[in-house]
């Protein structure tokens, strides 16, 4: 099987899952010099060839510069960019502090990037480029704000001071799975054309498509689209997973391209996962039991799950990323942030704003990431692992 068919599949399993951020450019090849962020960030404009060796000029902020010159650069429209030294053309400073585009620079800027075809709608937070129609958009925007609010809400009654998101959150929805497919492909490579969605940490965008389009009449109306995805409860879903990562980078929870163990990532957007589509004032439902990941954990938990399994999926992103074990895993990293969440919510937060700290662009080491794990959440994993299994096996009872 080869790597790529490998990674096909393991999405095709997981039914989504794109938080890798490295498939075009993503990370520098010399090790870091400074942090260049400030809270007075100033505009410059760049002009280089992108990792596809496309000729490139864009306005934004330096992030990081590395040792030779390398540069991370975020753009005013939020895309991340990494630059190696040979590949940058000029760079100059615009002698204005960087802003963030408006919703409307950023209508402008897609109406332009896009292909043809695309209409857009925008809300508080969201802009949605849509070829869906714009009934659908409207509706996703909606999903997505409420889902928004709840987040907010969550993480400010423990104390984790979501921030209001810089930048327009984007959300691209094509018109049905093969349009879906072909755009994936160009924009993130082939590996997440076979997904349901897919939030990318490099454009900062999701992007999916109109879950009703395989119905026999289009819905059109809100009911008509509430009744119509209610049938694909695990499609909703992943749009739902999707935009918690979004979400979640954008409050200020994770930094991009920083170190973030996939457990802690994926956990949160599980968390997350299961929609309520029936409050339409709130979602009322947050961190509720993850059925399907529950009966998952329990059954390898009875089965397969080896001794040292917390050990090896805080220390490291290898089980969640391998497709034989992936599965088992993502079950796992759900049962061990609804643990933590419920029973040792300081703890977890600890741990949470510890990395969030981070500098970018610096991966830690299996090592490394232990011992965060054993300093702001248990020392002693083991009797950890027993309060777990023990906690997680009585949800069922
Ligand atoms: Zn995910």
């Amino acid at each position: 099987m080869s790597a790529r068919h490998a990674r096909r599949q393991f999405l095709a399993r997981l039914g989504s899952q794109s938080l890798v951020g490295g498939l075009l450019g993503g990370t520098l090849s010399s090790p870091i010099l400074r942090a260049d962020e400030s809270s007075q960030p100033a505009l410059e404009e760049l002009t280089f060839q992108d990792a596809r060796q496309r000729p490139r000029t864009i306005t934004g902020q330096v992030l990081t510069t590395a040792q030779d010159g390398g540069l991370l650069v975020e753009g005013q429209d939020g895309r991340l960019w990494t630059i190696e030294p040979q590949d940058l053309k000029s760079r100059q400073s615009l002698s204005a502090a960087f802003t963030p585009w408006t919703m409307r620079e950023l209508t402008s800027a897609l109406e332009r990037d896009l292909p043809p075809g695309f209409e857009f709608t925008s809300t508080k937070h969201y802009l949605v480029a849509t070829q869906a129609g714009k009934g659908y958009a409207q509706w996703c925007a909606g999903l997505f704000e409420r889902l928004f609010q709840a987040f907010q809400n969550f993480w400010k009654q423990r104390d984790l001071e979501p921030a209001a998101p810089a930048f327009p959150l984007v959300a691209i929805v094509l018109k049905n799975e093969r349009q879906f497919a072909r755009f994936a492909a160009a924009d993130e490579g082939p590996e997440v054309a076979e997904a349901k969605g897919y939030y990318s940490i490099i454009s900062n965008r999701i992007v999916i498509y109109d879950l009703t389009s395989g119905d026999r009449a289009p819905a059109t109306t809100a009911a008509e689209i509430a009744r119509s995805v209610s049938a694909h409860p695990f499609n909703i879903a992943t749009v739902v997973h999707e935009a918690t990562h979004q979400i979640a980078f954008n409050a200020g929870l994770h930094l991009r391209m920083t170190d973030n163990p996939l457990w802690l990532t994926e956990g949160m957007a599980m968390f997350f996962e299961t929609p309520d589509l029936t409050s339409r004032s709130g979602w009322r439902t947050v961190g509720l039991v993850n059925e399907v990941r529950l009966k998952r954990f329990l059954e390898f938990a009875a089965k397969r799950r080896r001794p040292d399994s917390l050990e090896t999926l805080v220390s490291s992103d290898a089980r969640l990323t391998n497709t034989e074990t992936a599965v088992d895993a993502y079950a796992e990293a759900w049962a061990l942030t609804y643990f933590l969440l419920r029973t040792r919510q300081p703890a977890y937060c600890g741990l949470l704003r510890k990395l969030r700290e981070q500098p970018r662009l610096h991966w830690l080491t299996p090592t490394e990431r232990l011992a965060d794990f054993r300093e702001h959440v248990a020392d002693d994993l083991k009797r950890l692992d027993q309060d777990f299994l023990r906690y997680i096996r009585k949800i069922k009872s």
